[in-house]
């Protein structure tokens, strides 16, 4: 099988600055690629990389790209590089999308999820809860370490009391926390009706692999001594990573952006294999990214089924690339998400 290469690169301004530890994230920058085989049936993938996660950069998926010309097969895309996780998850989804004549929804064990509303860090999380609450989300993730932590622990219990009753609250710390600060923490929460928390601490690359190891050490430490579940976010954003960290045997959840990680059907064998706890979760990437990772995890049969992590719209300043924000998602939604449309409005 030939399929004709095309793609387009993207720059979509966000409605609202993302937070990052390396300052204010202000535009997605990607690539829609587009695969069409010798019928005329096409394909869309999305490259979405963060490269302070660890992904290619996107100079580098365009590069590998180009590499592969105008035409290629399934040898070469298999090809590509594990460093290029992106843009193996594009080239995946294009194929799979050309070989599913009826384009129908996956054989699915979750019907329907629950996506977790995303509250703002500090105070404004209150109001917020209170307005995803009307809106009928019953799972919320509030961003936490970004306060001094006595502070951020009153308005816990705070937020916790606004909350519908039976509806479990995860914390992401985005590795702001020292292993100290995260056992006050945990502490606190052992009581509380916490679903998980998320990657409390975390040691970039940069830091160098000693660094990384201890770090490693105090997460597996803490998910062994605390009662409340941990949850490795940043810790999994490649497939290497991820891969080892089950083989570890981690006792915890595992944060799943499909976008980051690699061929969607490799990503579920692997998560299959272990019998993971895991919660898909966006990359803020666009509503083709997004189509992709959700085939995913409607298709995970995993015992869990926990809430998405795609509480993220409205994302981008042109609607016309994200999703509607939802309390929970089918895989019809899924389904009438258009990649085509979205190929040509970049034209
Ligand atoms: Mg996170």
């Amino acid at each position: 099988m030939t399929y004709r290469l095309a793609w387009r690169r993207y720059r979509l301004p966000f409605l609202r600055a993302v937070r990052t530890a390396h300052g204010p994230w202000l535009a997605r920058e990607g690539l829609l690629v587009r695969l069409e085989d010798d019928a005329g049936r096409a394909g869309f993938g999305e490259v979405a990389p963060i490269p302070w996660f660890g992904t290619e950069t996107l100079a580098e998926a365009e590069a590998a790209l180009a590499g592969l010309g105008d035409a290629t097969g399934a040898t070469a895309i298999d090809g590509i590089d594990e460093s290029c996780g992106c843009l193996r998850f594009a080239l995946a989804a294009a194929v799979e999308e050309v070989g599913r004549a009826d384009g129908g929804p996956p054989a699915s064990a979750n019907a329907r999820l629950p996506v977790a509303a995303l509250l703002p860090a500090g105070k404004a999380a209150l109001a917020a809860a209170d307005k995803a609450r009307a809106d009928g989300y019953v799972a919320f993730k509030w961003k936490v370490g970004v306060l001094a932590g006595a502070d951020e622990q009153v308005l816990l219990d705070d937020l916790l009391a606004r909350l519908p009753k039976g509806a479990a609250l995860r914390l992401d710390a985005n590795g702001a926390w020292t292993a100290r600060q995260a056992s006050r923490w945990l502490d606190r929460c052992a009581e509380r009706p916490i679903e998980f928390v998320e990657q409390p601490c975390f040691a970039e690359a940069s830091a160098g692999a000693a660094a990384q190891r201890r770090t490693d050490d105090v997460l597996l430490g803490l998910a062994r001594d605390y009662p409340t579940k941990l949850a490795l976010d940043e810790s999994v954003a490649g497939w290497r990573a991820l891969q080892s960290w089950l083989a570890r045997g981690w006792p915890g959840v595992l944060v799943v952006k499909p976008a980051l990680l690699g061929a969607p059907a490799s990503v579920l064998a692997l998560l299959d294999q272990y019998h993971a706890d895991a919660v898909f979760s966006s990359a803020l990437e666009t509503a083709v990214g997004r189509r992709a990772a959700l085939r995913l995890a409607f298709s995970f049969k995993g015992a869990a089924a926990r809430a998405l992590g795609f509480g993220v719209a409205p994302l981008f300043e042109d609607t016309r690339f994200d999703c509607p924000p939802a309390p929970y998602l089918s895989i019809e939604d899924v389904s009438q998400i258009d990649p085509g449309a979205l190929w040509n409005a970049l034209n």
